[in-house]
């Protein structure tokens, strides 16, 4: 069909069809640009509509005062401290903060740093503390209590000071004695826990085997009295259960039990827990156990977001709410001293 026939076979159209058929072709010509939401907007966007708090008091009254440097500052009608947009989040003290949605985009598509300081011409430091800042600020998003039938277990990463080291696999299909057996220090225990209703917690707990204090601290304020508490017949966990009074199922994988009255089990945890060590083996070939939990944290915010429309915008959101996140990075070194020390003392 030539030119004039075609357009002679338009013209044959109602007014309407021939306006929707321009609409599609402008469209096709003209694609919208895509409104690309900015990581450095949802702060100020959130601040601005009375819906933050200050970062050093966390009281919910402030108000606009004047700009500093280009960013958005306020003032805290309770401490009277002034804070901008970014002050304590993972963006405060970022000079190159143009770059961070293209790093964002970036680290979500799996780009190695090498990649990213070439593409962004920042140097391999600089990428590898905005991973971190940027994991640190996701520790605590969203963390709701468990709730209904609840699966917990430890897993295991061999301690590591420099990043890539293998990464040991817990036998699920031996007693749990042996499956155990040669658990030692140089080892980092891991507790998974996640209830039905798609609620994770990924925490580093110890080196060696977890004791009922590791798991009082890493998930007791996300503990309801009817959360309903499934683990392996280790005794941290039964412990644990009988000081809180919760109702606890101990599956007994020693003795090849791997369901209980049908609904107990940990098919959960051990699922994620498998999926969480391929991921670490496969696209970071092992991370140093000083990182490890920031690494926890990405794994989690990808399963919290699993069925998210726009991840890295829902990401980048998630990421900005927490104003103790340069808190949190700088603590890294500590954290991870104290964790050898604790552990040690135990
Ligand atoms: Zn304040």
């Amino acid at each position: 069909m030539n030119y004039a026939k075609i357009k002679k076979e338009l013209l044959k159209l109602s007014k309407e069809e021939r306006e929707q058929i321009i609409k599609e072709i402008n469209l096709e010509l003209n694609p919208p640009v895509p409104t690309k939401s900015s990581v450095l907007t949802f702060r100020r966007d959130k601040l601005n509509n009375k819906q933050g708090k200050c970062p050093y008091c966390a009281h919910t009254g402030y108000v606009r005062y004047g700009t500093d440097k280009g960013s958005q500052r306020y003032k805290c009608k309770s401490c009277n401290r002034t804070f901008t947009e970014y002050t304590g989040t993972w963006l405060g003290g970022i000079h190159k903060k143009h770059l961070v949605d293209n790093y964002i985009e970036m680290m979500e598509s799996k780009s190695s740093l090498d990649k990213i300081k070439n593409q962004l011409g920042i140097n391999k430091k600089t990428a590898f503390d905005w991973r971190h800042k940027i994991l640190s600020s996701v520790e605590h998003s969203e963390k709701r209590a468990f709730e209904g039938i609840t699966e917990s277990d430890e897993t295991y990463f061999h301690l590591s000071e420099k990043g890539i080291k293998q990464i040991v696999r817990k036998p699920r299909k031996r007693g749990e004695a042996a499956s155990k057996r040669g658990i030692s220090d140089e080892q980092v225990a891991v507790i998974v826990t996640a209830d039905r209703n798609r609620e994770i917690d990924l925490s580093v707990a110890t080196l060696g085997r977890i004791k009922k204090q590791d798991i009082k601290r890493v998930m007791d304020n996300r503990i309801a009295e009817t959360t309903i508490l499934c683990s392996d017949s280790h005794a941290s966990y039964k412990g644990y259960a009988v000081d809180r009074g919760l109702e606890h199922h101990a599956i007994r994988v020693d003795l090849k039990q791997y369901v209980k009255q049908k609904v107990y089990h940990l098919q959960h945890v051990n699922n994620i827990d498998s999926r969480l060590k391929k991921w670490i083996q496969n696209d970071f070939n092992g991370v140093s156990t000083k990182y490890l939990q920031n690494y926890l944290n990405w794994f989690r915010s990808k399963e919290l977001l699993k069925t998210s429309q726009n991840f890295t915008k829902e990401f980048k959101s998630l990421s900005l709410e927490d104003d103790q996140a340069k808190v949190r990075f700088k603590s890294i070194p500590m954290g991870y001293i104290l964790l050898k020390k604790n552990s040690s003392l135990n």
